[in-house]
């Protein structure tokens, strides 16, 4: 008994001293009692009182360092979780204010039953040891903001993978929405965000998996080994992490989602990594999750001319605007909606095939610089010749109030002052999206405002749209989308959906139009829900301006008053 109890203490001294030397510290920790025990050396390098019991897990946590917390945070959930191993290189900081990095390793023990019943580790303080070398090479491989991979840690393990004649899955996104995050809450709001980002990837990556930050808002994801079905559900996994949750904090936070392209196949480094950007370009048109195929750089080229023309249109007058009325129940003229056409030889575009390809540039600017002015004049026009016009609403994209670029206040000021007009004869209508959360504190909403020009949410009741949401906002009017109008006489809950948002708009004194109205029977079911303003073919359809003056302004008596 005592030859073993001084066998015991005689290992333990030699351990002590094996651990001061080689800067090692030791700790266990069993999950059914919550219990840890902790050697000297582990105590020693944080700089504890080995007389108190291991401070729990969330005390342990505050003297690391707070960019390296998350880190650990999640090593040790997945060791406790799944066994997975623990090798991480963190900073702590010592109760005497000494800051010194460690590297730990360990993992996690499974009990008879599958369950995780006991999670260890080695602790070596390497601060010493962590050479010059050592943080080049970190500062070379890693994202210092994200602590991810970095682009050219990518490549290396690509190559490595190439070496070894093995395929990968690629994973290539970018952030959606987050240019209005560096925008208006500021860069170091955004950066938080790309760190909140990569912490997230990391819950969702396999330890097998390279997670590298390549650009501003882009990351990638290399899956060795992996195939397109598993790429595939490990983008839905990503879409859905980003639908789950809000980004940043207090004040500042926001929507985001992410945009995918996805390449798979050999580890051919340079060519993976063309085809998985490729792939992203194309999920702007292709789906939030786009996989790479021979035939899209033909695609791509089709598209970049066809930008080229657009932009030609615009210098050539080939971009014109219709006007489609907007009236009470009994067809009486209560505004106007100015709506974009591109004539193109004998051939009429719609904006639904010209806009998504244009968005993404600063053709969106001309485009509504374009529209604003020509409503302007036009209205000028109308006054000139003693017609009294209506209101006129004009359509901006989401993406322009997220877009830095944007000038939409600017012009509207510009347009109105040129025309002599007031701020009400215009209004800006516009789609609340993911990408474009409604705030106050968005620069061109507070400009718009300011001026008096009334904002109008169109396409109300689709996706991202809530009157809550918008009850903090200078909202004057929404509109019904033609979708809930469409099933308005026939489909029950669709109905009654109608109805409390028009009882909710008027409750917060927001005013209502319904659009795509099509026929009486929807009328009368608008009308009964307590519509009074009504946009569609019913009424009108969109008509270049000469018509409109003819049809709806023109003061002398009409021969045909049948609604068109
Ligand atoms: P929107 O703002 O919701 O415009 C209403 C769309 O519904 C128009 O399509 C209009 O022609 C159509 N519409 C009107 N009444 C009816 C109806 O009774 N039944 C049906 N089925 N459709 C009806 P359009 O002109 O093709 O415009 C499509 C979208 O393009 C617009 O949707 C708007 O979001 C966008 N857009 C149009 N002009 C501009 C513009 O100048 N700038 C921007 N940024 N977007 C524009
Ligand atoms: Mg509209
Ligand atoms: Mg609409």
């Amino acid at each position: 008994m005592d030859q073993r109890h001084l066998r015991l203490s005689e290992t333990a001294r030699m351990l002590t001293e094996i651990e001061d030397f080689a800067h090692i510290g030791n700790w266990q920790h069993q999950l059914a009692t919550g219990t840890s025990v902790w050697s000297q050396g582990y105590y020693r390098i944080l700089g504890l009182d080995p007389t108190e019991p291991p401070p729990a897990a969330e005390g342990l946590l505050t003297l690391v360092h707070p960019e390296d917390r998350e880190t650990v945070r999640l090593a040790y959930e997945r060791a406790d979780d799944a066994g997975a191993d623990i090798d991480i290189v963190y900073r702590v900081r010592r109760a005497d204010g000494d800051e010194r990095i460690v590297h730990e390793r360990g993992r996690g023990e499974t009990g008879p039953d599958g369950r995780i019943v006991r999670t260890y580790g080695t602790v070596q303080d390497v601060t010493d040891s962590w050479t010059a070398e050592d943080r080049l090479a970190e500062l070379t491989w890693a994202d210092p903001l994200t602590r991810l991979s970095n682009r050219h840690a990518a490549q290396r393990r690509l190559e490595e993978l190439a070496a070894e004649g093995r395929t990968a899955a690629l994973l290539h996104f970018d952030l959606v929405g987050f240019r209005l995050i560096n925008s208006s809450a500021g860069l170091a709001v955004g950066d938080q965000v790309l760190r909140q980002v990569g912490d997230a990837l990391r819950v969702i990556a396999e330890p097998r998996d390279l997670l590298a930050r390549v650009g501003g808002d882009e990351f990638l994801l290399i899956r060795p080994d992996g195939d397109e079905d598993e790429a595939v559900a490990l983008g839905s996994a990503l879409h859905q992490a980003f639908g789950r949750r809000s980004w940043g904090v207090g004040d500042h936070e926001f929507v985001l989602s992410c945009r995918l392209g996805i390449c798979v196949g050999p580890a051919d480094p340079q060519r993976s990594l063309e085809r998985a950007g490729t792939a992203l370009a194309h999920s702007r048109f292709e789906g939030e999750t786009t996989v790479w195929d021979a035939a899209m750089s033909d695609r791509m080229r089709h598209r970049a001319g066809f930008t080229g023309r657009f932009r030609r249109a615009l210098g050539n007058g080939d971009l014109f605007l219709e006007y489609q009325p907007q009236c009470d129940s009994e067809g009486r003229l209560l505004g106007a909606e100015a709506l974009v056409r591109w004539r193109e030889g004998d051939r009429l575009i719609p904006p639904g095939d010209f806009l998504p390809l244009i968005e993404d540039t600063l053709l969106i600017h001309h485009l509504s610089d374009f529209v604003m002015h020509e409503v302007g004049r036009q209205i000028r026009r109308w006054r000139e010749a003693g017609h009294a016009p209506p209101p006129v609403a004009v359509n901006v994209s989401p993406r322009q109030f997220a877009d830095l670029h944007s000038t939409v206040a600017a012009t509207a000021a510009a347009v109105i002052a040129e025309n002599r007009l007031a701020p009400g004869d215009l209004q800006i209508e516009f789609t609340e999206t993911s990408e474009m959360p409604l705030s106050t504190d968005q620069p061109e909403i507070e400009g718009l405002t300011a001026l008096g020009v009334p904002l109008v949410v169109d396409d109300f009741g689709t996706g991202f749209s809530s009157l809550a949401a918008l009850m903090a906002l200078p909202i004057e009017k929404v509109k019904i989308d033609r979708s809930l109008v469409a099933l308005a006489t026939t489909h029950e809950r669709t109905r009654v959906v109608i109805e409390t948002t028009l009882w909710m708009a008027a409750r917060l004194g927001i005013r209502c139009i319904a659009e795509g109205v099509e026929n009486s029977e929807q009328l009368l079911v608008l009308r009964a829900a307590g519509c009074s303003e009504f946009q569609g073919f019913l009424f009108g359809r969109p008509i270049p301006p000469d018509e409109f003056t003819a049809r709806w302004l023109d003061p002398s008596p009409r021969d045909d008053d049948s609604r068109s």
